[in-house]
Parts: C-alpha cells; structure tokens; sequence
C-alpha cells in the first residue's frame, strides 16, 4: 500500500461531522488505535487574542470521540502538548477551551514540560546530537495520532505535520538548536517517532505567521498515515515544492516517505486540484525581517549567522522570533507603530553601514551578533558571543521562566538606559523577550500584564510550578530517568521500512 493521504471537505467546526470524518478516515487507512494513543495537537498559543494560532476544540473533540470510538484494548487515551516558549500549557489549554472537552470525553491529558523527561539517543547519519529529551509520554506512546493546524511558518515556511514536532520538547531543550538549523533539528525530532495517524485542522487555515496567522477558510480535513508525504501533499495543495522545505527535504532524504506524487495514494471527496483551487492566493511566510519591517519605524539588518556563507540569513532564531513580536504588539497595544520610535535592529554578523541618528537606538539581538564600523561617528567593535552547539549539552539546558526573562530584559534596559546601543544575547532571543524589549521601546502596554488576563495567567504559570517542583522533590522529574527507545522506536523504523518498500 501506497502511503495515502485523504483530502475532505469540511467547511465549519462542527464536532459530529469532524467525528465522522476521522472515522472513516481511519477507516479507509486500516487503522485502529491501540496501546498507550496519544494525540497531539497544535497550542502554540490559543484564546481571543490568537483564535487562529491553534487546532479548534471542536477539531480535537471530533478527533478524541473517533479514537475512542475506534480503540481496541487502549491501555491510555491521552492528549499530550507542549505550547509556545515560557507560556504554561495550563494556560493555552484553558484559553483553547480544552479542559471542557477532556472532562466530557474523560480522557488523560498532559502537560509536557511537567511530565518526567527521559534521554532518546540518536545515531543516524548528519543527526545534530547524539541524544535530546522528549517527555516519558512521547517516548512510550503506541499509536501517535499528530493534530496540527494548516499554517504558514515565518522560519519554516510551512507548519504542518513535522514541524508540529517542537510541541513534544520543554522549553529547555526546545531551545537547544532552535536557530538556524531548526529545520534540521526538526528533521532529527522525526526519529523518536512516527504517527500512525495525522489529520490536520485545515477547515480555517492560517496564512503569513504562526502566532497571528491571517485567516483563510480553506474548508478541508487532511489525514493521512505517512508524515513526510502528508506535508508534500499539503505543500502541493498551496503551491510550495516540498522539497524547498528543508525538514520536509532532510526527512524524505533520511527514508521517512516520499514526496513525489505518483509514490502517494490521494483519496478523499475532493481531488487535489479542487484543493488548490481552495488554497489559491494563500501567502507563505518567508520575509526577510529587513523588507518585513520596511515602511516602519524599525529599521532591521541581517547579516550572516554562525559557520555560513555571507548571503545566509538564521531563519530559525532571532530575526523570525522579532516578526512574531511585533504582531503581538499590534494586538495587544494599537498604537504600536506610532509609539515605537525610530529604532535599528541588528541580527547576525552584519557587515553593512548602521545610519543611526544620535537619538536613535541600535540594538544588536542575539549571540551571534558582530560588528565593526561606525554608529553616529563613533567606532563601535564587538565580536560574536555565539557558543558552538557541540559545547551546549542538553543536560544544562536551563528552564526560561518568563519572570526572570522580564527582569533580565529590565535589568538590561536600565543598564544601557543612557547608551545609543545595545545588546541582547541569547539564542535565541525568544518571541517573549523580543515582546519584552519591544514594551520598553516604545513603552507599551504589556500583554504579560493584560489586565484581562494577569489572574489566568498567574493562576495557570503558578499551579505549572507548583506541580514541577514537587515532581522534582520526588525525583520523577527532570532527567531522572534515561530510557531506551522503545515503542517509538520500533514504530520510527518500521515506518521507514514501510515507505521505503
Ligand atoms: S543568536 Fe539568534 S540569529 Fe544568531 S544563530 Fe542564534 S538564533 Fe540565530
């Protein structure tokens, strides 16, 4: 059997029709949950603010009830996520309206970043590293059911099936690579495992970002049992080849699937052809930061990042992460644009001329950052502070609070409060940091203190760090166990020997 991949019209979030369109969808692919089933979603960020950042409820409800339905001998039926970077999961499943349906469903659910992180070695060929951690729920899942939503990436191009994969790391070891080789980090994380079902969310998809998507009624359910060749065809369906995206290239080289058409079954009620005239007009998200920012008052430069040739751009770190912030801004505080004064942002080992005014800021974010040259006629030298990755261990990763991110940024604003430049390091700087940064330019309002949302959020980040340290007291927490793959593994390698046959 072909990898398939089935198209389905479905043109609102109604969670019986959902239900019964994952039904069949299983059905047509011979599939039949089992073991410890895990489904996982895409909550990078949900709620009022980000409405079309995450996989609806309605779409995981329909997905949770046809699991249920279909299950034989299930030892577990969990949903499982990690959402965006400092925020609790707590939270994003609260403003996602998830909790209401794990109670009526009665299903397990976890939190990632709260769960036991266990040690998966990797040995295939050009890996980034020889081991990473993933939570012990991933690691021991038996049939993973991945959930994603149809967007555009600004660092990945597209996210679809494999890119979900950054939601099944903490924060701490999500980070760790998270720059410019964050496609192949993303290709490395398809090791662990591999769905044995993918249904994607693609009834209201998201164009240009992935935290602020535009959206677009593209009114389809996807699924499809082979990773790499769900994303060719999704790609295809929005006119992209696949293989100008680089996980999706990595993953069809190391053997995950293929992307060529005639080596995939597409079924379904709608044809490939009638999805793309569907998806006519949506806009990927690849923008430089410099021409993202043009006609603004930030004025962004972009050299080179680490070991790259001039003319390479990191668009896995910083300058995507700056993109993200700023479109939080504009939500969250209107007047952004007029009250950001006139700034210079630097990325990279930037070679360029700085035509800074005397009163206006130059900020250098990120390690890598380098310069020598003039900024309002003053010699300005500084070299990279990049650390090469073989020198960063997984086993340091530190936990980015967002507290003491805030006070980081802070301490870092009144420093430098009297000085044309500065610098932020990090790698990444994170979306929460640029946001914090951006706050202090422009003093605007903080969407950490949203008074909306401060008591939800305090609530969620607080019972999250609670439930961490007592994990720890009782050592079933961090690194406390190093397992071998088991289960994931198995299923990783008879995945690729299925697509390779
Ligand atoms: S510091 Fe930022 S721009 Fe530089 S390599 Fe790291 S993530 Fe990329």
């Amino acid at each position: 059997m072909k990898p398939t991949v089935i198209i389905q019209a479905c043109e609102k979030y109604d969670v019986d029709k959902i239900e019964i369109i994952i039904r069949a969808g299983l059905d047509s692919l011979s599939l039949t949950p089992s073991g410890r089933t895990l489904i996982k979603p895409n909550v990078v960020a949900a709620g009022d603010k980000f409405p079309h950042a995450y996989t609806r409820p309605e779409f995981i409800e329909g997905v949770i009830r046809a699991i249920k339905s279909k299950a034989e001998d299930a030892a577990e039926i969990a949903v499982g996520e990690r959402c965006g970077i400092t925020v609790p999961t707590r939270y994003a499943f609260k403003n996602a309206g998830y909790y209401e349906i794990f109670k009526r469903t009665k299903i397990k659910h976890y939190h990632f970043e709260e769960e036991t992180q266990v040690e998966i070695q990797l040995d295939h060929k050009d890996r980034l590293r020889d081991f990473i951690f993933v939570p012990e729920a991933i690691a021991k899942t038996d049939f993973f059911v991945n959930c994603p939503k149809f967007k555009a990436h600004p660092w990945t191009t597209v996210t679809f099936s494999m890119k979900n994969y950054i939601g099944i790391q903490d924060d701490r070891h999500r980070l760790i690579d998270h720059d410019h080789k964050l496609n192949q980090k993303v290709a490395d994380l398809q090791h662990v495992l591999q769905p044995q079902f993918i249904a994607i969310d693609a009834i209201t998809a998201g164009e240009g970002r992935m935290l602020t998507p535009i959206p677009f009624d593209l009114g389809l359910i996807i699924m499809g049992n082979n990773q790499v060749a769900f994303d060719a065809v999704c790609c295809h369906i929005i006119g992209v080849d696949p293989l100008s995206v680089e996980h999706i290239r990595l993953a069809y080289e190391m053997g995950f699937g293929p992307v060529d058409l005639n080596e995939i079954e597409i079924i379904g009620d709608v044809s490939l052809k009638e999805a793309q005239r569907k998806a006519e007009g949506f806009r990927v998200g690849l923008i430089r930061v410099e021409e993202y920012f043009e006609g603004t008052n930030i004025q962004a430069y972009a050299g080179a990042p680490p070991d790259s040739n001039d003319d390479e751009y990191c668009w896995g770190g910083c300058p995507g992460a700056m993109e993200e912030a700023i479109e939080i801004m504009r939500m969250f505080d209107d007047q952004t644009d007029e009250k950001t004064p006139r700034t210079h942002i630097v990325f990279g080992n930037y070679k360029g001329k700085i035509n800074a005014k005397d009163n206006e800021k130059v900020i250098f974010i990120g390690d890598c950052t380098s310069f020598k040259g003039k900024i309002s006629g003053k010699d300005i030298a500084f070299d990279s502070a990049y650390t090469d990755r073989s020198e960063k261990s997984p086993y340091d990763a530190k936990d980015p609070d967002i507290f003491s991110k805030m006070l980081s940024v802070e301490k870092v604003w009144f420093q430098n409060r009297n000085e044309q430049v500065i610098r932020i390091l990090g790698c990444p700087v994170s979306v929460a940091e640029q946001v914090l940064l951006l706050v202090k330019l422009g003093k605007l309002k903080n969407p950490y203190f949203d008074p909306n949302e401060v008591m939800n959020f305090s609530n969620c980040y607080f019972s999250s760090k609670t439930k961490m340290a007592i994990e720890r007291l009782t050592g079933k927490s961090y690194l406390s166990e190093k397992v071998e793959r088991g289960a994931a593994q198995t299923h990783s390698e008879d995945d690729k020997k299925g697509a390779a046959e």
